[in-house]
């Protein structure tokens, strides 16, 4: 077969050579015929067998994940097999086989739709998780049922790379520590939710490559080259040569950037920065301590919600993040309140249809709405905040009496607990995440109420350009270093020190070397990027003098285009880091 390349988006985490698996997600087609009265027991025991597979399938993937994450992170999987479990599911599947006389695809596919419905229709966040697990244990049975290996991940016993249309959260999990080496999705952008728990993983992955799905054969050969975002697919003997070369290089530039990776991060000139790791899932605090991370600067709390089977309780929720004070200190933990909502709600979509999910209920308005729920939260923080150093911090923020009123329901929840004589840090920090254009406008106001910000570049650069981050076809408007962009981060900058408070920047730019001397000369005090990539922003730190950031950052602020702003970066770069690693 000849060679071809398709282009799509890299991840920036190296390189990948495998065969591929492909999996195809189109909507599953329900067959729906009738049967006779003879029929019924054959039709209950076809419908038995598929549940048995199925329950063997989320049993293996929840050991593999067991191994992997720990388990803790399992409870994505204990969550499917529960609802496999219910009688609800089984039982009445068969009785309705049986009344109605109809297959057993079309009465599973009944049960089930009604249970997501009857969840859904209560327009109740607290289902949001239940009714994605019921969707993918309906998706896994089905296509066991259909015999369509293709609609489930399979788990490949020799290294492979998985290609498929899009993958939800709790699936992109499920691919740590298992025998896939590389990932080619459909779907998906740079800071996309998929591509940052993939880089996480350090899972070498393009993304939005369109129809790859239906153009790549099953079991053919394939590089991936997540540095350039592209997929050869058949390489030619010398393009394999060629890549053997590139993942040596790329071996001994991850040595380069890993040795000294436990001394701070200080400029030439003695200017000392925090770098710190973004986490999502309890059992990365071990990732960011290999890395040499000064801490958490950001712990996505959503995974906990969109992949449980309820709401995760105040006790449960305690002893994790209690569990990550103790391990990060003397460091800190920034635990940021639950952002469920725009592409990390997976199937749901389809159930609570929002034309515009990103700019829908997500976040804090999802946690100001039903109170109660982000009041648990706090108080399971609050009380692992006697443990370590905790820090509260909220995301999409976009009015500043969100932040008020988020504020009260933490004087609430220190009200109770001071009442039930629980310990807790009376003076915990509280922050704001900056990634929406009207809070950093409104940084000035908004710096009163907060003791810091951190600036959520991936959903900053989408609501200022109006280009959805998870849009491959907008790709090109995405664009991180827009010089509108780079003065809603300065004037944030500003504001936070004017008003004597520290702020740091989350977002995945944090993790570019580009971006280092840019955000360090513009004042930033805390990086806060994926593990995998802290021990390469502390080495550029240490390579350059602060004074000289501060004239990279005031001459890339003069710029009016992105392309200009990332050649001068880029020239810059160059400069202060040996070429042949970059
Ligand atoms: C961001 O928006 O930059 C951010 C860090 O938050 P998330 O990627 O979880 O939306
Ligand atoms: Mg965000």
């Amino acid at each position: 077969m000849a060679q071809v390349i398709y282009k799509g988006i890299g991840s920036g985490s190296g390189f990948a050579v495998g065969p591929s698996i492909i999996v195809h997600r189109g909507e599953l087609a329900v067959p729906v015929s009738t049967i006779k009265k003879g029929e019924v027991e054959r039709e209950c025991l076809r419908f038995s067998d598929a549940v048995d597979i199925t329950r063997k399938q989320l049993s293996r993937i929840r050991d593999s994940i067991a191994k992997a994450m720990g388990e803790e992170a399992a409870f994505v999987i204990d969550a499917q097999m529960m609802v496999l479990s219910d009688p609800a599911c089984i039982d009445e599947t068969e009785k309705i086989i049986g009344k109605n006389l109809i297959n057993s695809e079309h009465a599973f596919n009944i049960v089930m739709q009604s249970s997501i419905d009857a969840l859904s229709s209560s327009n109740n966040s607290v289902f949001v998780d239940r009714v994605q697990d019921i969707q993918d244990v309906r998706r896994r049975l089905l296509s066991n049922l259909l015999g369509l290996k293709h609609q489930v991940i399979p788990m490949p016993d020799k290294k492979s790379i998985l290609v498929i249309n899009h993958l939800a959260p709790s699936e992109t999990a499920q691919l740590f520590g298992s025998k896939y080496v590389g990932l080619i999705t459909e779907a998906g952008g740079f800071t996309s939710h998929i591509a940052i728990m993939a880089r996480t993983m350090d899972l070498p992955t393009v993304l939005g490559v369109d129809n790859i799905t239906e153009i790549i054969a099953e079991d053919s050969k394939i590089i991936i080259d997540s540095m350039l975002g592209q997929v050869i697919v058949e390489p030619k003997k010398d393009v394999l040569e060629e890549y053997k070369k590139k993942r040596r290089k790329y071996a001994r530039r991850r040595k380069y950037f890993m040795e000294a990776v436990d001394k701070p991060a200080i400029s030439i000139d003695g200017h000392k920065i925090t770098v710190t790791a973004n986490m999502e899932l309890p059992d990365e605090v071990s990732l960011a301590e290999h890395y040499g991370a000064d801490g958490i600067g950001l712990f996505r709390t959503e995974l906990l919600y969109i992949q449980h089977e309820q709401l995760p309780f105040e006790d449960e929720q305690f002893e994790i993040y209690r569990s990550i004070a103790k391990q990060v200190s003397p460091h800190a933990a920034i635990i940021r309140t639950f952002d469920v909502g725009g592409d990390k709600l997976g199937n749901l979509f389809q159930y609570h249809y929002e034309p515009n999910p990103f700019l829908g209920f997500r976040a804090i308005r999802i946690g100001l709405m039903y109170p109660e729920i982000l009041k648990t939260q706090i108080r399971a923080i609050l009380r692992a905040s006697a443990y370590g150093n905790l820090l509260i911090m909220f995301p999409m923020i976009s009015l500043c009496e969100e932040v008020v009123r988020a504020k009260e329901i933490i004087e609430k929840a220190k009200a109770e607990l001071r009442d039930e004589k629980v310990k807790f840090d009376e003076n915990i920090p509280v922050g704001a995440m900056i990634e929406v254009p009207s809070a950093a406008i409104l940084s000035r106001d908004l710096a009163q109420e907060c003791d810091f910000f951190s600036i959520g570049t991936n959903d900053l650069v989408q609501y200022t350009l109006a280009a959805d981050r998870g849009n491959p076809r907008v790709a090109d408007i995405y664009q991180t270093y827009h010089p509108s962009v780079l003065k809603l981060i300065k004037f944030t900058i500003d504001s936070a020190h004017y008003a004597g408070k520290w702020v740091g920047l989350c977002g995945e730019m944090a993790g570019e070397i580009r971006a280092v001397p840019l955000l360090l000369g513009m004042g930033l005090d805390e990086f806060s990027t994926v593990p995998a990539r802290v021990p390469v922003v502390k080495k550029v730190i240490r390579s350059i003098e602060f004074n000289k950031a501060r004239e990279i950052a005031e001459q890339a602020l003069r710029f009016t285009t992105q392309s200009e702003v990332i050649s001068y970066l880029d020239e810059q770069v160059a400069r202060i880091l040996p070429i042949d690693l970059l």
